[in-house]
């Protein structure tokens, strides 16, 4: 933790690299490569009753690198942009038909993220001006135009549309993240945060609103705080003004904002460290690695103990009883050590011990069973009984770090991961830990921009009726293609999307491709009477979604009844009460519900009858060995005769043999997704497969082998 205080104001400190980050494009007033190539992905809309116009406009922008569409009316816009991601839209003012003004209203209600820009020789002024006003354009640009002034007002649009981007992305983190979040302007004052950020810091929002961080914290070092703001890439530690330290991280960080994630490290007063003063603390722990490292004294081992769930026990137990635990915990520890092993307490809920002189790893797992072993039975502490669990992490020098840090530090990282992904009781460090939490870091920042460049698909992958072997449904199933990582499963990404709040964005973007497919396909007349739709537990806690849906109802003039939501059993079974309203809600509309992935969490039939869901889809583990396991098909057989008895369809998934398919027909399962049929395919080949009724042919061979 730095405990130097703060004399300079950080603000200044804060500017400079960003100022500097600024200077460097905003100077660069050439069209120079890194600029083309960042042009290359963007897209952008020319709407203009004049051909001559839009093929002179076209060119500059085309030969500056991006990908250009036009239009010559309004009308022609607004269906480009239904099938077309597009950055950017510039208009003419006065167009036969639609006026600019009202087709960039139209743009900015229905695409609140495309930019609208106004080009045009005369404009009405006063229509113009409430344009500008209601934000539906951005700016006026002049015909006749200068190339390379055009070029420079399509960047200055661009990179205002990425601003406003990135701000909605932080709104959306700060309104659903459960993470403590405060987002400070680029000159280091808080602009905004959430209710955990207030809670975190021990100060009512009134008083945090325009604070500048030094008016928060009170150990500010500002060479250390201007590296973190400058490298982004590690964490840095504060005490607030009530002696709190607060670990605090880079959470989305552009050049304007910083986007940043505060912890609580030690929810404890400082007695409890004095109390345990016995035992080394981290300072003089790293000396005495340090010591063994120069001396060449032999591999030696570093484990750290983390107790599972602490922040319960600072919750229910009174300070006196957790400060006896903690006196416990170190003396049981010390107990089991010989004398030539290190102690440590490090954090309010974390040992470390330091075994040196070991021979084999094997021996270090033997040293930590050994050392935990008292913890398996309850501990008595005045009149409370506590049971303990730990998880554990550790390093192994030299192999796992050069430096006394460098081990602690991956050990901490080991520890850590073990504890958010539970693989072994005790975990060695492994780069792959870091190089798996790199990739997830990549992902989530690649995210951003992967809706707006294209690199997101919808495929589908068709139901088959069991009852007479036509594709009517069909499942909509997200597929990313990375630059650089190639194919992304969502089964990756869409986890990593919940956790950083990207979810809600992304799920927007699969409603409204849905939705104008299911439009397109009724206009081909393709005969699909459904598509579902997979929704996320995070898109339910938004109070918008019904609205939302209910918006692109009318917006495509679909009949709800084509529309089905599906929703995983383990969401709707964590709050039955709230989830019944909302499926009401959607229910109300008109839509079908299916709850997805039955089999895999707790919940059983006699609950789902309690909510209005017409689908159950048997998840694919239920099904696996259907055809070698007479349990497994007795209680398939049961639960869809159970659902039938509900009133609901029921849905077999995964199902990739033909084996498979005959034992469910003779259940009476209604419909059957799998690879046996098909995979989710492309929109063209979903087109095929359907119009050529091949899902039905392979039905009828199935039933003649
Ligand atoms: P899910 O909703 O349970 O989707 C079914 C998954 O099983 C799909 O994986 C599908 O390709 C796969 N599958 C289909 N038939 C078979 C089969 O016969 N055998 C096997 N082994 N697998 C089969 P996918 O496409 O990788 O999707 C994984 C999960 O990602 C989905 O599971 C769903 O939870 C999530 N997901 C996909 N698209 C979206 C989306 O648009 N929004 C949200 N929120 N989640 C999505
Ligand atoms: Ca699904
Ligand atoms: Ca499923």
């Amino acid at each position: 933790m730095s405990k130097t205080r703060a004399t300079n104001n950080c603000a200044l400190i804060l500017l400079n690299p960003c100022r500097s980050l600024v200077a460097h494009f905003s100077h660069c007033g050439r069209w120079c490569p890194l600029k083309r190539r960042l042009a290359m992905s963007k897209a952008i809309l020319l709407v203009d009753d004049e051909v001559a116009i839009l093929r002179a406009l076209q060119r500059v922008l085309t030969r500056a690198g991006y990908r250009v569409f036009i239009c010559e009316s309004a009308a022609a816009g607004l269906d480009l942009l239904a099938q077309q991601s597009v950055s950017l839209v510039i208009s003419d003012f006065r167009m036969p038909g639609m006026k600019g003004s009202d087709f960039l209203a139209q743009v900015k209600a229905l695409y609140p993220q495309t930019l609208g820009v106004i080009l045009s020789a005369y404009a009405d002024r006063e229509a113009l001006l409430a344009s500008l006003n209601s934000g539906a354009a951005w700016k006026f640009l002049e015909k006749p135009w200068d190339d390379a002034q055009l070029l420079k007002d399509v960047e200055a649009a661009l990179a205002e549309k990425e601003r406003r981007q990135a701000e909605i992305q932080r709104t959306n983190l700060l309104l659903s993240s459960d993470e403590a979040l405060l987002e400070l302007s680029a000159s280091g004052v808080v602009t905004r945060f959430n209710h955990a950020a207030a809670v975190v810091l021990s100060m009512p929002p009134s008083e945090l609103r325009a604070k500048a961080l030094s008016d928060i914290f009170t150990d500010i070092n500002p060479i250390e705080l201007a590296t973190f703001f400058h490298k982004k890439d590690h964490d840095i530690c504060l005490q607030s003004q009530h002696g709190d330290a607060i670990s605090i991280s880079h959470r989305i960080s552009d050049i304007y904002h910083y986007l940043l994630k505060l912890t609580l490290v030690d929810a404890l007063s400082s007695d409890v460290f004095d109390g345990l003063t016995d035992l080394l603390d981290q300072n003089t722990l790293l000396g005495r690695m340090e010591d063994l490292i120069s001396v060449r004294s032999g591999p030696f081992a570093v484990v750290v103990l983390t107790i599972a769930n602490f922040q319960n026990f600072v919750d229910t137990l009174p300070e006196s009883v957790l400060e006896a635990l903690l006196l416990n915990i170190g003396q049981t520890l010390n107990r089991q050590l010989s004398a030539k092993a290190l102690l440590a307490y490090v954090a309010s809920d974390r040992f470390v011990v330091v075994f040196p002189a070991i021979k084999h790893e094997s021996a270090v797992q033997q040293f930590i069973g050994q050392l935990l072993h008292p913890f398996a039975q309850q501990l008595s502490i005045a009149t409370e009984k506590v049971q303990l669990s730990f998880t554990v992490g550790y390093a192994l020098s030299p192999q796992d770090g050069d430096s006394a840090k460098q081990l602690l530090h991956n050990a901490v990282t080991a520890c850590h991961h073990n504890e958010v992904n539970p693989k072994a009781f005790y975990l060695r460090y492994d780069r792959a830990i870091v190089e798996l939490k790199r990739q997830q870091f990549e992902i989530s920042n690649s995210l951003y921009a992967a809706v707006e460049e294209q690199q997101l698909q919808l495929h589908y992958q068709p139901k088959i009726s069991l009852l007479h072997g036509r594709c009517q449904s069909a499942e909509a199933l997200l597929r990313w293609h990375h630059p650089k990582m190639g194919w992304i499963s969502p089964a990756l990404f869409i986890p990593i999307a919940e956790r950083d709040g990207q979810i809600q964005l992304l799920g927007q973007w699969v409603l409204e491709q849905c939705f104008a497919q299911l439009k397109q396909w009724q206009q081909q007349n393709l005969g699909l009477q459904r598509l579902a739709i997979n929704l996320s537990g995070r898109q339910l806690q938004d109070p918008n979604l019904p609205t939302q849906v209910q918006q692109l109802l009318q917006k495509y003039q679909l009949d709800p009844d084509v529309i089905e939501l599906e929703i995983t059993e383990t969401f709707l079974m964590a709050d039955i009460e709230q989830s019944r309203l909302l499926l009401l809600q959607l229910k109300q509309l008109g839509l079908h519900l299916a709850m997805d992935d039955f089999g895999t969490g707790y919940s059983s039939l006699a609950y789902l009858a309690k909510l209005p869901v017409d689908v159950l889809k048997l998840d694919r583990s239920l099904l696996i060995d259907l055809e070698d396991s007479p349990q497994s098909a007795s209680m398939v057989r049961h639960m869809i005769r159970m659902a039938h008895e509900l009133g609901m369809v029921v849905v077999a998934e995964g199902i990739e043999s033909k084996g498979q398919v005959a034992i469910l027909r003779d259940m009476q399962c209604d419909l059957i997704q799998g690879y046996v049929f098909s995979s989710a395919l492309t929109e063209a080949d979903f087109v095929v497969y359907v119009s050529s009724n091949t899902g039905q042919t392979q039905w009828e061979q199935f039933a003649n082998d």
